[in-house]
Order: structure tokens, then sequence, then C-alpha cells
């Protein structure tokens, strides 16, 4: 990947960051090198962490922000509220020392928050109790992509997910309810791309706002090496009106785009793979699907999620989470902190989507703009 400095210094749980500023306790010394996977109640090993690193977003998707309930005068939170970023840091490496190899850096929109790429930076210095690198992703709408995509490589950046919903401008338009071009999102597309970094693009799909782009949005990216995946619009949050009828399944997603292109199904790469990954027979790449609502796929989930102003969720629909704001900042040791969240992980039994009910779904839940997707 280019830019990344060979000389960067490579910090394992256990150890200090050089690069970290003031305020960044040293880790403690106390890991082994090899941990044990941290298993919860479900035997679920913890390896992927989701940081949203704001609650605020550019984009008003109809989906997931509304204006309605997002408007002028909605109290987003303050920034001495939010985690600052070496204790982001100093959280990632914690998670790290407890088995966690993937961190997806989420929002609200991550782009908008000031200095995003001295956190990669941050985060790109941590290594796994193995020795490895964590694996570094960024979720985005990208919109500011084409100018923050060659920093964020050089940062250390390991690849990007683009949220694109519709090829049709004025669909897309609507969909994000701030008038946001398509040609803007597909020149970030380019440009991360041009800077080395792989590329993902989501779609959710929502009948009769952009189901009718779902043959346009597979024939754009068929063959661009970008893998597409299609996600069934989920009942996240309380504040999108969400009901069944509006949820197109991954079954038609891709009984639609096979009558077009034939696919395959591809086997998954691994056990916690949110996608469920299809093959062009005529050699065109792959798509994928993200079938939350018809497919659950709990019993693999290895994703804790920590929102922007420290609370920890062990599920995308969880109702609480836990605290971890008051205790990095109340002076808790790594080792009282590692402690925290073995407990709170061992004792995981979470599987919402698989329990989902008409009456689970009316709950009030966890915003997805708040703790990122
Ligand atoms: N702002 C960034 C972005 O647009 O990718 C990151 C945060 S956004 C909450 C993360 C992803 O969640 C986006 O792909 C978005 O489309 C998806 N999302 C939001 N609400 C959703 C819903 N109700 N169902 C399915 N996906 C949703």
């Amino acid at each position: 990947m280019p830019g990344i400095s060979t000389s960067r210094l490579l910090i394992r749980p256990g150890q200090r960051s050089g690069g970290t500023r003031g305020g960044t306790k040293p880790l403690s010394r106390s890991y082994a090198p090899h941990v044990e996977p941290l298993l919860d109640r479900l035997n679920r090993p913890l390896e992927t962490l989701r940081i949203s690193i704001t609650d605020r977003c550019n984009f008003r998707c109809v989906y997931c922000m509304p204006k309605e309930v997002y408007g002028r005068d909605h109290a987003f939170l303050e920034r001495r509220e939010l985690l600052t970023l070496e204790e982001l840091a100093r959280a990632v490496g914690i998670f790290a020392g407890l088995g966690v190899r993937t961190v997806r850096i989420t929002g609200g929109e991550p782009l908008v928050r000031r200095n995003v790429e001295h956190l990669v930076e941050l985060l790109s210095a941590i290594e796994t109790p193995a020795g490895e690198r964590l694996e570094l992703a960024l979720t985005t709408n990208g919109s500011l992509l084409a100018q923050k995509a060659e920093a964020l490589a050089a940062a250390g950046l390991s690849r990007v997910t683009v949220s694109l919903d519709s090829l049709d401008d004025e669909a897309f338009r609507a969909m994000n309810d701030v008038d946001f071009p398509v040609q803007k999102v597909l020149e970030g597309i380019d440009a991360a791309a041009a800077a080395g970094l792989p590329v993902k693009v989501n779609a959710v799909v929502k009948r009769g706002a952009n189901d009718a782009d779902v043959l346009g949005l597979a024939e754009h990216f068929r063959g661009t090496g970008h893998v597409l995946r299609f996600i069934e619009y989920m009942d996240v949050g309380s504040t999108n009106g969400w009901q069944l009828e509006d949820v197109v399944s991954a079954e038609e997603i891709v009984r639609r785009i096979s009558e077009r292109w034939p696919l395959e199904p591809v086997g998954l790469d691994r056990p916690d793979a949110t996608a469920r990954r299809w093959r062009y027979l005529d050699g065109a790449g792959e798509v994928g699907v993200i079938a939350s609502v018809t497919q659950p796929f709990c019993g693999g989930c290895s994703r804790a999620r920590l929102s922007a102003e420290g609370r920890l969720y062990t599920c995308l629909f969880a109702q609480r989470g836990h605290d971890l704001r008051a205790p990095l900042r109340l002076g808790a040791t790594d080792e009282e902190l590692t402690a925290q969240l073995r407990s709170i992980w061992s004792g995981r039994t979470d599987r919402y989507s698989e329990l989902r009910t008409a009456e689970t779904a009316s709950l009030p839940k966890v915003e997805m703009s708040y703790i990122g997707g």
C-alpha cells in the first residue's frame, strides 16, 4: 500500500505507544504473546470491533437519519462527550489484547470527524498479541473520500467500504435527502482505488425507493474489482418507520441479478462473515448479500461495537450499552478495563436477528447513526 512507512513502530498490547499523545497511559506488559479466544456464552469469539467516531453525518438517509428526527435542533453529542482519538486508540489496544483482529471505523459519517487520519495512524501502530497488524477498515458515505483517500491510505488504512444505494441520481439524492449527487461518490471510489485501497460498495435496498436499481448497480460494478454488497433494509433503531413490506429479501435480489447474469454461491471465507458471496458465472467477479432480516447470522457474530461516547454494545440491535468512558477517564488500569471487557463478552447471549418478532422489532433500540454500521 502506498505511503506506509516501513519504519512505523508497531505496538503490541502490553507496550507503550510511541505515537500517542498526552493523556494516553502506557499499556501494561502483562499480556501473553498469544491469547486464548475470548468466548461468549454461545461460544462466539470476540474478533471484530466497530468504532463509531461521531454521531454526526452530512447525509440524512431516509432509512437511517430521517430529517424529521435529525433536524437542525437535534442534540448531537458534545465534543467533550466523544472519546478522544487517544482514548479510542487505548481502547482498541486493549481489545486487540483480547483477540480483536479487525477494527472498522464508522459513524455517523467518520470522515466528518476532524483528524480521522491521525486516528488511523494511531490504530495502525497497534499489533495483535501474535504480532500482526490490525486489519483497519472504514465505512463511509464517500462524500469526502476524494479529498481524504490518499491521506487515509498513507496513515495505514487497509480497506474502505463505500455506501452507495443507487446510481440513479434522482433516486440517490432523494435517499440521502441532502441532494448529494452520485457522481461525487463515484469520484471518491475512484480516489480510494487510486490510493491503493481495496473498495467494497454497500447498497441498502428499500422497496419502492431504490429496488429498481439493483440491476443497474450490479452492471456498473461487475468486472471493476470492487465488490458490491446488497444489504437488506433492517429494523435498526426506532426512528426510520421500518416495516417488513419495505424489505427486499436477499433471495429476491440474487434471483433478479441471476436472471440477467447467472450466479453461483461461493463458500464463506470467515465463519463471522456478514455477506453471503455469489460469483458471476461469466467471470465478472462477485456480488454479496447481507441478509440480516431473512437469513440471520447471529451464530457467527464476533462483533463488538463502541459508540462515539464510549458505550460498548454487544449487538447492533441492543437496547443498552456498557459505559467504558467513565472508567477510561477515571484512571482505570488496562488490567481493570480488560477484566471489565472479559466479563461483558463472556456473559454475552445476544442473538436479536434470530429471535426477531413483530413485537421485538418495535422495541426501542440503539440508532444506527449512533452506533455505526
Ligand atoms: N456514514 C457511513 C456510511 O454511510 O457508510 C457509516 C455509517 S452508516 C450508519 C453504515 C451503513 O449502515 C451504511 O451502509 C448504511 O447504508 C447502513 N444502514 C443504515 N441504516 C440501515 C438500515 N436501516 N438497514 C440497513 N442498513 C442500514
